[in-house]
């Protein structure tokens, strides 16, 4: 099934100049570009992208961490794109990651771990909302 979903190059990636190598990644893989943009988020816009986190005894360090530095913030659209850009990203902790993902060829930590993907369609549709208007996905 053609689905798009929500992808960020996070800013331990952005400081490392690893955007280009990232996104090439995804496009070798199949996935399309279909919106992009670059943005230093406010916490407040970071609190919310992660509200479902907030209880975690890591939500505070992971809002600082996001706004370390800009993002790149991508609609990417394929078959199957939501499942396929969770296993080019890897596991969460760069350590569990299987070679050759992203997150263990570049992660730092499992904090600093370079990219996000998102989990359902559900929140795909719900991320992509939280960052971008409709007028802003292109299709074609
Ligand atoms: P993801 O879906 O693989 O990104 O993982 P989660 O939704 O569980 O976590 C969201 C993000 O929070 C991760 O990508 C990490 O950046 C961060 N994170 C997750 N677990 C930890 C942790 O145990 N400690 C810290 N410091 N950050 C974490």
């Amino acid at each position: 099934m053609l689905e798009t979903t929500f992808s960020i190059v996070k800013p331990d990636a952005t400081k490392r100049n690893l955007i280009g190598k990232i996104v090439s990644r995804f496009e070798e893989e199949g996935l399309c570009v279909r919106a992009m943009k670059m943005k230093q988020l406010s916490a407040q816009e970071a609190e919310g992208f992660y509200a479902e986190h907030r209880e975690r005894p890591f939500f505070k360090d992971l809002v600082n961490f996001m706004t370390s530095g800009p993002v790149v913030l991508m609609a990417l659209q394929g078959e199957g794109a939501v499942l396929r850009n969770r296993e080019i990203m890897g596991a969460t902790n760069p350590a569990d990651a299987a070679e050759g993902t992203l997150r263990k060829l570049y992660a730092e930590s499992i904090e600093a771990n370079s990219v996000h993907g998102s989990d359902s369609a559900e929140s795909a549709a719900r991320e992509l909302a939280y960052f971008f208007s409709g007028i802003e996905l292109y299709n074609n």
